[in-house]
């Protein structure tokens, strides 16, 4: 969100950052250190506080020096034009000046609030920037490019100036509501460990945590992220999308043309909510059995290599690390999968099959009768399909990082591995029962076709069955011998002196 607020502060910096400035609180434009009230006469700052200058009087400028004030720091504005700057719209306590006289009242830190392109028109200041630590929070204008990243190029232009790179991700925004209200992180790289160590102490000073990323090189992948969007969740997103328009497609040819190209039966109104529903859950059984299918993989591996010191394949690497965003897609799909069948009886269908069926009934004399087998089937797959959603939703409360990071390592891994297999469990458990005996039947398997549940519990089996094959005594010795560090005499000639429980040197399998 923070960055759709700096976007649009960017494309449009008359925007609504400009007018909440305008309609600030008297409280904003005063410090909020009792010991460093500003004066409202610039010329009474007090001499024994930094003086930090800022070049440019927009949005940036404008949020990023009401914070400082507020931090008890004395600002000074350099513009262009100060005679355009509206009265008001910086605290009282900032000092307005041109660029030039700006950048010699600073003491050391100069803030470019302008966009990259104009950096050139700052070479008249070159003399008067010399020895001054300049930082560049200027954000790149697409993503991927290769070109010299923009603090690498101020660098360059002001070879007798410290440049440090950071506060881009930082909005405007959040500069003004405060580090509690938005992102806390405010990323810095430097060549110069003195200038970083500067515009550190002064990021603490304004309630933020700065973290040193390393050298100017990495100003370029620093100033393209705000230009991200959602990069881990791509994958995965389309890995969903895309199981949803196979079951969704399957279900269509199945249910709904084949039967009318074969038989004329119009059943189209099903496309709205019955397949929709159809296809949810098995899309949620698939994902789920995707977040445990890596481990296996990588587990697996590490057996038939006896090493765990190999790299496992870069694909491999990317979905372990994806696992995350695809538990919490499956939840997505499970959960909407539960709103859309608590919606069935509601259904102007459903309840036309019904009165239909009752009074077909009454005028036959006939009386529906009590199916024991059914009552406990419908009322088992209903049980483990909320169950499994519960247990689902703990997995996702757990992936939120305020929760996960008050678990021990032991019960993260817990929740995340053995209440995970039990969600996923219980799931393959309401599939099954759903089924029942139907699979067994001719009648499922209408035009050649399984239903769509039947393809998507195959995968979430054959997980269960793998992890069951590495609880035996043996694999799962050979497995954590291998995690702690035991190397197979295939892979590694030295001599190694592995003591299992007890002195138990354990078997090789
Ligand atoms: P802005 O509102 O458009 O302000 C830019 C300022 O640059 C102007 O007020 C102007 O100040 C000065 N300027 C304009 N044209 C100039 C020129 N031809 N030569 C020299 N100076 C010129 O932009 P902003 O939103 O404050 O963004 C400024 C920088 O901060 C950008 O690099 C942006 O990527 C970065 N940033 C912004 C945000 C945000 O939320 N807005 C967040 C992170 C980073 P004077 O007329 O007073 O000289």
């Amino acid at each position: 969100m923070a960055h759709d607020i700096q976007q649009s502060c960017e494309q449009n910096p008359t925007s609504w950052v400009y007018s909440a400035v305008q309609g600030m609180s008297d409280e904003m434009q005063t410090p909020l250190l009792a010991d460093t009230e500003a004066p409202d006469d610039p010329s009474l700052l007090t001499p024994g506080r930094p003086t930090v200058a800022i070049l440019g009087s927009g949005d940036f400028s404008r949020s990023l020096a009401v914070r400082l004030v507020a931090c008890g720091v004395s600002v000074v504005v350099g513009s262009r034009c100060v005679k355009r700057i509206a009265p008001g719209l910086f605290p009282h306590a900032v000092e307005l000046r041109n660029q030039e006289g700006a950048v010699a009242r600073a003491d050391r830190l100069v803030f470019l609030a302008l966009f990259p392109e104009y950096y050139p028109s700052l070479q008249g200041l070159r003399a008067l920037l010399a020895g001054k630590v300049l930082v560049d929070v200027s954000n790149a204008v697409e993503l991927g490019s290769s070109a010299v990243s923009n603090a690498e190029r101020l660098a360059e232009m002001f070879p007798e100036s410290v440049v440090v790179k950071g506060f881009n991700v930082i909005s405007a925004w959040t500069l003004q509501t405060g580090a509690q209200d938005g992102n806390r992180q405010v990323l810095l790289c430097s060549d110069s460990v003195e200038g970083k160590s500067e515009v550190a102490q002064l990021t603490r000073r304004m309630g933020f945590q700065p973290v040193d990323l390393g050298g100017l090189c990495l100003a370029r992948d620093l100033e393209s992220v705000p230009l991200r969007l959602f990069p881990s969740w791509r994958g995965p997103v389309l890995t969903t999308f895309l199981l949803f328009l196979f079951f969704y497609g399957y279900g269509f040819i199945r249910g709904l043309l084949l039967p009318y190209l074969a038989y004329g039966r119009n059943a189209f109104f099903r496309l709205a909510l019955d397949l929709v529903n159809e296809s949810l859950p098995a899309v949620a059984l698939v994902t789920l059995a995707l977040v445990y299918l890596p481990g296996l993989f990588a587990a697996w591996l590490q057996l038939w290599r006896g090493t765990k010191y190999q790299r496992f394949p870069c694909w491999l690497d990317v979905w372990l690390l994806r696992r995350k965003q695809l538990g919490l897609l499956s939840f997505y799909c499970a959960g909407l999968h539960g709103v859309y069948s608590l919606c069935l009886p509601l259904r102007t269908a459903a309840r036309h099959r019904l009165i239909n069926a009752a009074y077909t009934q009454v005028k036959a004399g006939v009386e529906e009768p009590w199916d024991e087998l059914g009552v406990w089937r419908s009322d088992l797959y209903l049980s483990f399909g909320v169950l499994g959603l519960g247990v689902l939703s703990l997995l996702a409360i757990t992936s939120l990082p305020a929760v996960g990071n008050i678990l021990t390592w032991r019960e993260f891994t817990f929740v995340q591995s053995g209440l995970g297999y039990a969600a996923l469990t219980l799931s393959v458990m309401h599939t099954l029962v759903f089924g029942w005996d139907f699979a067994f039947s001719p009648k499922a398997y209408t035009f050649y076709m399984p239903p769509s549940y039947m393809i998507a519990v195959a995968l979430p089996c054959a997980v269960l069955v793998c992890r069951c094959f590495l609880l035996l005594p043996c694999v799962s010795a050979r497995l954590t011998r291998i995690r702690r560090g035991w190397e197979s005499t295939r892979k590694c000639p030295i001599p190694q002196h592995h003591h299992g429980v007890g002195n138990r040197t354990l078997p090789e399998v």
